[in-house]
């Protein structure tokens, strides 16, 4: 059932490509438990994931019943993966927080089945792995046997033709994996089993068949099979025994099998998304979706999604580009964000335990769990001391990585006001408490609005390169410097203008090129609701526009926060609320420091990193 045909599998390019992969011809039955071994690097998990289609090959041909792979669309390769292939890995890759039950209806998320189906398809997968006792626990509380066989349930709940599974046992002691074998032994008695072990024991005593990998290419293989007539379209081959006599010519097979196998095409707002996920794969697409994702923290969804679905090329590409925008980041609090989307999402779901059917109707408790999460987010502190000292100790060292950190410490940056010549605060939050009134508390109330908002914060900091460079390498290759040059020293600024030369007024407001006043009209309007007629103003009249040499040199300065607090009848107090403090401090040289644009970005078009900032 399926063929691979002198497949050759590169990684990289000319010189430097390491070749993984040289030319392998195999084929294997509709049913048999084949086991791969060999030594480690030696190309096993590359071919299970181009048998997979999680990789595809350099050159050479894999043909799916009958049906070569060459013409195959994204499309195509999307419903194999996810309707023909189950996957086990040596890890498990489990969700640590969802029951075992969630975990497995996961799978079937994208398969476009009703939420009771789902739950029945689950249940019935894992009894079949003899689970069926232990649905509404998680992970953590089963061994590891046990949560390799929930993964081989997920694997198997989409009934597909073919279950691979890389190094199953690995992570298994010899008595729970004798317990997984078993298993898969049964599963491969009505479908094709493909294991990477490097195990000899277990591939001896469990497996129909053993192939030897060394150095990317076949060197033994135990009982070696040749479809006849392969790939002649007008026969079936081998026509499998449990499925109908008069079976289609081979070429409509595939489409024949879809019709056996009704799927519903109920579309959930998961599914919906994951399709498009897909759809958004090209590049165009890709910008907006790694801001999106980025923003709100879905990368790890993401990820998930990829593992069931089989996007992993994809998600590398994602990471690239999302992570020069938004890099990882490693707070002191954390909410776990993840739970709070599941809960959400789960809302409809029933946990309770009752009898259906029985002529009654149950109530379902969920709007103390939704407001719950939403409100108390479970928060986890991160030891952030002991992390530094790791990093400090050179943990990244000579990794492809940059490492940055900073201290809870808001970056307060002052602008001369156009307008009053007086020194304000180009924090947007302070800008809004103003408006509403509040400015004796810009402090707590920047904070609460950061935590959630911190994307529409016009400061950023450059990505410093790996030794002590100013600027990383990734920030250059993503910006052209259009006026001025690359900062030397702290306090040196960038402007990043967008694709069309411009930046946003927040930006303007920053760059002291809007008052303070003007702000605060655009907003009480804004505000009040009444800003149309402004609008229509704005619209007519002509862009307004700046020099490269107005912006260039513009300077602003900072200050330490404490630096603003100030003995009051003898208790300190925080004074950025009085203009006369501020003004002082800000021209202090010993309090405060210069800032200065030292030159303007545009974010190169290639690049999808973000926008207009400061
Ligand atoms: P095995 O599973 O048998 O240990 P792999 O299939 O993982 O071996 O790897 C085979 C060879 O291909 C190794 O030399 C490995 O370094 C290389 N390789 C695997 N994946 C990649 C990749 N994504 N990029 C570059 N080289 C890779
Ligand atoms: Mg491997």
């Amino acid at each position: 059932m399926l063929t691979l045909r002198d497949v050759r599998k590169e990684y990289g390019e000319g010189e430097s490509a390491v070749v993984a992969l040289k030319g392998v011809t195999v084929s294997f039955r509709e049913n048999e438990f084949v086991s791969i071994l060999g030594p480690s690097g030696c190309g096993k998990t590359t071919l299970l994931n181009i048998i997979g289609g999680l990789d595809h090959y350099t050159s050479g041909d894999l043909i799916i019943r009958g049906v070569s792979t060459k013409l195959y669309r994204d499309a195509d390769w999307d419903a194999y993966r996810n309707h023909s292939v189950g996957f086990v890995f040596q890890n498990y890759n489990l969700i640590p927080h969802q029951t075992v039950l969630s975990n497995v209806e996961l799978a079937l998320t994208l398969s476009g089945v009703s939420k009771a189906e789902r739950r029945e398809r689950a249940t019935e997968a894992l009894m079949r792995v003899g689970l069926g006792d232990q649905i509404k626990k998680r992970p953590n509380q089963l061994s590891g046997g046990q949560m390799q066989r929930v993964a081989i349930a997920r694997a198997l709940v989409n009934d597909p033709d073919v279950l691979l599974a890389d190094e199953p046992t690995g992570a298994l002691d010899t008595e729970t994996s004798i317990q997984v074998m078993d298993l898969l032994r049964e599963v491969a008695r009505e479908k094709l089993v493909v294991m990477v072990t490097h195990n000899p024991d277990l591939a001896e005593r469990y497996s129909t068949r053993i192939i030897r990998l060394l150095d990317g290419g076949i060197v033994g293989d135990t009982d070696p099979y040749e479809p006849e007539e392969e790939p002649a379209p007008e026969k079936p081959t081998e026509a499998p025994v449990e499925e109908a006599p008069a079976e289609p010519a081979a070429e409509e097979s595939t489409l024949a099998k879809e019709k056996t196998k009704p799927k519903k095409r109920s579309m959930s707002l998961l599914t919906a998304l994951s399709l498009s996920l897909n759809n958004l794969m090209t590049k165009k697409g890709r910008t907006f979706l790694t801001s999106f994702a980025g923003s709100i923290g879905i990368i790890g969804i993401a990820l998930i999604l990829a593992l069931s679905n089989g996007i992993n090329l994809y998600i590398n590409r994602v990471q690239e580009d999302s992570l020069s925008s938004y890099p990882i980041t490693i707070n002191r609090e954390e909410a776990d964000l993840l739970s709070m989307i599941t809960s959400l999402s789960n809302m409809r779901s029933n946990e309770n335990e009752h009898e259906t059917d029985d002529g009654n109707v149950y109530g379902h408790p969920v709007f103390e769990n939704l407001i719950g999460t939403l409100f108390s987010p479970d928060i986890t502190e991160n030891n952030l001391t002991a992390f530094k000292r790791f990093i400090d100790d050179g943990a990244f060292d000579g990794v492809d990585a940059t490492v940055q950190y900073g201290y809870d410490i808001p970056l307060t940056v002052y602008t001369r006001d156009s307008a009053t010549g007086d020194y304000v605060s180009t924090d947007i939050y302070a800008l809004m408490s103003s408006v509403s009134g509040n400015t004796s508390d810009t402090t707590t109330s920047s904070y609460s609005f950061s935590s959630g908002f911190s994307s529409y914060s016009v400061w950023s900091e450059v990505i410093g390169g790996k030794d002590g460079e100013l600027v990383a390498d990734l920030v250059k290759e993503q910006y052209d410097l259009l006026a001025g040059e690359w900062p030397t020293g702290a306090g040196d600024v960038l402007v990043v203008v967008n694709d069309n030369d411009e930046v946003n007024d927040l930006v303007l407001f920053a760059l002291g090129l809007r008052s303070k006043s003007e702000m605060t009209e655009i907003l009480t309007d804004a505000v009040a609701g009444g800003g149309n007629s402004k609008k229509r103003d704005k619209e007519t009249a002509p862009a307004e526009k700046w020099s490269y040499d107005e912006i260039l040199g513009r300077t602003f300065r900072t200050v330490a926060p404490a630096n603003l607090y100030k003995p009051v009848d003898g208790k300190w107090q925080n004074m950025s609320g009085d203009q006369t403090t501020v003004n002082a401090t800000l021209s202090d040289d010993n309090l405060s420091l210069e800032m200065r644009v030292c030159g303007i970005l545009r974010r190169n078009p290639d690049a999808s990193a973000s926008e207009e900032s400061v």
